[in-house]
């Protein structure tokens, strides 16, 4: 094969500790560099006739773009991963079969050497009909009253660990250092670029426009629109999230949160058969075997590591580091398969299988296993399920690996009932990794006040969900939305491409602290305190643990719940709304929302206690989970 001759190959797209470091400096160079990386097998660079760093055009039937290449031993021959963000979404067909989640992982790629660069984030945004926003960071809009200090005991707004150890230090009206957190903690911590004022997008250029002109640009565009879609909520807090449902059921409108493209699968597959969980406590004080299945902890959550499985000593676990064993399955060689003592490298797509022949071996049925499945030796697997069958508690957790790959539900399902075939043995529970800091919250938020997880559709009167239908990128791919909020979300960087093109066609209002990649694609940017530093707030940690969100500053803006109760009444005066509203479960004017009386988080031990009752409404016993039963 010649040099500039391409090869099909296999793309699969996730996280990495380097993207992760960046996603509240989206506007950075270090982040496109990061996220238009390439990681290849040194023999297919061999086979393209390229040299590690030089650049490749990667080609799909939606678009192609250029990526620089990194040689990695940990890829497979015949696949590339991408670092997930607007690189690889340029090129992903937003086809979701039906679950509401694309094919991040295992898609069909045209990987050729090209001479030409990587151009830049915001160039890519840009040719999907945006507007950068590139103006200097503009600082911290935070006040510190009391003068400097230190706040022990802080939750970290970043992952689904929630880790409620974090120690910050105040300075000059800012946090100047954070300890405890990992890197992608600090990272957001420290930033210092958020927005201080709103923006409008008015003739090419943006303006800066005031709080109310904002909040009636939104109402507007919300009481206009026949399809408006509320999307993301998994960046904010259940109060915020109880108003969004209000404001969806308000306006006839659709309103969805981050799962539906990463873990709705996941609730699907619960919806179907159930879900074998337990606490993230439980795991730490019992679990002597733990399978991270598809998930790469050490780059989406790095402390789950060292605060819940292979690094810390349980009640019932004396010597973690030597007592627990750690398998991982995964389709490459990732930084936490290095570590595990067992690493099972799974074929792209081939988890299905894998699961399958795993059950019927632990059914006593080996002899119908072949030789090898989906790549991993039939021998491999016999010693695994011994393992398996060893645990006095087992533990999975599941990832995106699973939920964005071929099989997407299916394979969570299989996973479960994997689950379901050790506990005829021992104990066995399953967790999906969940990646922002409250997107278990917006799940319970929304089953809350619903009866559905995500994409919750209004447009009849009544509530009605069904992903594929009601999800996101399947209505921004179809153009069916015409009016669009986006907040604690940042679509732009993990929308397919043509999702993006549309938002940059209609009436977009991002609502985020800080300037995001959405804000391209964006007319209007409500900037927002920031739930954890300036604002503070219900969320639930990744095994649906309520926790609350402290703040540690004086905010100078609205955090979200008051911004958009604003868009609320001016919604509600607008259309001439006197009566209370409200078919489904609660409306704003009956909601009674979580407050931090009601809950009594136990700092530093990762658990946390709650009390239910409201006036009018005892909250958590009437709770729906997500799966919509009732608890
Ligand atoms: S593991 Fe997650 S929650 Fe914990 S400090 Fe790191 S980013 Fe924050």
């Amino acid at each position: 094969m010649g040099r500039g001759t391409g090869m099909r190959m296999l793309m699969n797209s996730g996280r990495t500790y380097k993207q992760g470091e960046q996603l509240y400096h989206k506007e950075s160079q270090e982040y496109s560099e990061q996220t238009s990386l390439c990681f290849i097998s040194p023999i297919d660079l061999f086979r393209l006739d390229i040299e590690e760093g030089e650049n490749v055009e990667i080609e799909t039937a939606t678009g192609k773009t250029v990526f620089r290449t990194v040689a990695s031993q940990d890829v497979v021959t015949g696949e590339i991963f991408l670092p997930c963000g607007p690189y690889a979404n340029f090129i992903l067909p937003p086809c979701t079969h039906s679950t509401g989640a694309p094919d991040f992982k295992t898609l069909e790629v045209e990987v050729r050497p090209t001479e030409r660069e990587p151009v830049s984030a915001w160039d890519l945004l840009e040719a999907e009909g945006g507007l950068r926003y590139d103006s200097p960071p503009e600082g911290c809009p935070t006040r510190s009253p009391e003068g400097d200090k230190t706040v022990a005991d802080v939750l970290c707004p970043l992952c689904g660990c929630v880790c409620d150890d974090i120690e910050l230090k105040i300075h000059d009206n800012r946090i100047v250092a954070c300890e405890n957190g990992c890197l992608l903690c600090s990272a957001k911590f420290l930033a210092k670029n958020r927005l201080i004022s709103p923006i409008k997008k008015t003739g090419g250029r943006w303006e800066k426009i005031s709080y109310e002109e904002a909040v009636n640009y939104t109402a507007d565009a919300l009481v206009e629109a026949e399809r408006p879609l509320l999307f993301g909520w998994s960046g904010t807090y259940g109060e915020a999230q109880c108003i969004g449902v209000s404001i969806a059921e308000l306006i006839g409108g659709v309103i969805d949160n981050c799962s539906s493209e990463c873990h709705g699968p996941s609730i699907m597959a619960i919806q179907e058969v159930g879900h074998p969980g337990c606490t993230l406590g439980q795991v730490k004080n019992r679990a002597d075997v733990i399978i991270y299945w598809g998930s790469n902890p050490i780059a989406s959550h790095p402390r789950h590591m060292s605060r819940y499985s292979t690094y810390t000593d349980g009640f019932f676990l004396d010597n973690s580091f030597r007592n627990r064993t750690v398998i991982v399955f995964d389709v490459r060689k990732s930084d936490t398969a290095k570590i595990a003592d067992e690493f099972i490298q799974i074929k792209s797509g081939g988890d299905y299988a894998v699961f399958s022949a795993l059950r019927a071996i632990i059914r006593g049925k080996e002899d119908v296993i072949p030789k090898i499945v989906a790549g991993v030796k039939k021998e491999d697997l016999i010693r695994i399920s011994k393992i398996m069958l060893c645990a006095k508690f087992g533990t999975f957790f599941t990832g995106i690996g699973l939920t964005q790959s071929r099989g997407k539900y299916k394979n969570v399902r299989n996973a479960i009932e994997l689950v379901d075939e050790l506990n005829r043995h021992t104990k066995y529970t399953l967790t999906p990794m969940r990646g922002h800091w409250n997107v278990y919250g917006t799940n319970q938020t929304f089953t809350y006040m619903t009866g559905y997880p995500y994409a919750v559709d209004f447009a009849h009167g009544v509530a009605y969900y069904n992903p594929g239908e009601t999800s996101a990128i399947d209505m921004l791919s179809r153009k069916e939305v015409d009016a669009c909020v986006i907040i604690g979300s940042d679509p732009g960087a993990h929308f397919p491409r043509a999702c993006n093109e549309h938002l940059a066609t209609i009436p977009t209002i991002v609502i985020d602290p800080f300037p995001i990649m959405s804000t391209a694609v964006a007319t209007v940017h409500i900037p927002v305190a920031m739930t954890g530093v300036d604002a503070e707030g219900a969320a639930y940690r990744m095994d649906a643990i309520p926790l609350w969100m402290k703040k540690v500053m004086e905010p100078t803006q609205p955090n979200d719940a008051e911004l958009l109760r604003r868009i609320y009444d001016a919604i509600k005066e607008k259309k001439s709304v006197t009566e209370t509203i409200g078919k489904n479960a609660c409306t704003i004017d009956s909601t009674s929302f979580i407050t931090r009386e009601m809950m009594h988080a136990a700092p530093g031990t990762g658990e946390s206690r709650y009390n239910t009752v409201v006036p009018g409404r005892t909250l958590h016993h009437t709770h729906r989970n997500e799966t919509g039963a009732f608890l």
